[in-house]
């Protein structure tokens, strides 16, 4: 098409000849992703959601695609996939897992969550939790899984509640490590509802270090971030650990 326009308005950023879209068309979806995440300078680390750049039937593609390196690698572990009948769909089991389930986060826009004005002006703090956490380390790609709470002291927007857990599972839904992914869900939330104060405690247990490693069945990691009135006011970050140890115990199993 662009062939016959003159070549004054034949446009420079998007449009490809008819040969180099046979060409684009030919090349797996990863890759053209990874082409089209590197022309917008966007990052695409482990704990990034990189479903802005993913096109219609793109992540139908991508699952066909995984499931084909999966399959690499269980015949690089010399896993017998053609006779074992115990793993003989395992490579699409494991690429519907990792793009549709423990992985979503990065291939799903967030989930729709709306914030509403605080019209009683609440100033007081709330704490949600405990909302459950579940992860994989990006290291090794083995689970992550705790329980997280988070502190509001609310500004002119609020959300409900529940919505913390969706956000929750949009974030973690992703390879982290812990640090970082306490970060990343601070931010989420801010952009969410905009809090005069956010505190967030994690923690969690590390299955590369009970299942590998060290083995320590019972290591648990804990951290938290205090944005906002949290941070500058000692007394308000005391209380919001004081309720966070009412939630606990307040728990029943
Ligand atoms: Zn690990």
């Amino acid at each position: 098409m662009t062939s016959t326009l003159p070549q004054a308005f034949t446009p420079t950023t998007i449009q490809a000849s008819p040969g180099q879209n046979a060409k684009l068309a030919t090349l797996p979806v990863s890759v053209r992703l990874r082409e089209r995440l590197e022309e917008s300078s966007a990052s695409f680390f482990a704990n990034d959601n990189i479903s802005a750049f993913l096109r219609e039937g793109e992540l139908q593609e991508l699952e066909v695609e995984v499931a084909d390196k999966v399959r690499d690698l269980l015949r690089s572990l010399v896993i017998d996939i053609d006779n074992d009948h115990n793993t003989a769909e395992t490579a699409e089991r494991v690429a519907r897992m990792y793009l549709h389930e423990v992985f979503k986060g990065r291939y799903q826009d967030q989930p729709k969550i709306a914030s509403f004005p605080n019209v009683k002006k609440l100033d007081e703090i709330y704490t949600v939790g405990p909302i459950s956490v579940r992860s994989a380390c990006s290291h090794h790609l083995v689970p992550i899984l705790g329980s997280c709470w988070i502190g509001i002291k609310p500004g002119d927007q609020v959300i409900g509640i529940s919505k913390f857990s969706r956000v929750v599972d949009w974030v973690f839904s992703r390879p982290h490590i812990q640090e970082e992914a306490v970060l990343i869900l601070a931010d989420e939330i801010e952009r969410l509802c905009h809090p005069l104060g956010l505190a967030i405690l994690v923690k969690a247990q590390h299955y590369c270090m009970k299942w590998r490693g060290v083995k320590e069945p019972q290591t648990s990691m804990v951290n938290s971030v205090v944005r906002g009135d949290f941070r500058h006011d000692p007394s308000l970050k005391a209380e919001f650990f004081e309720l966070v140890k009412q939630q606990e115990s307040a728990l029943t199993y």
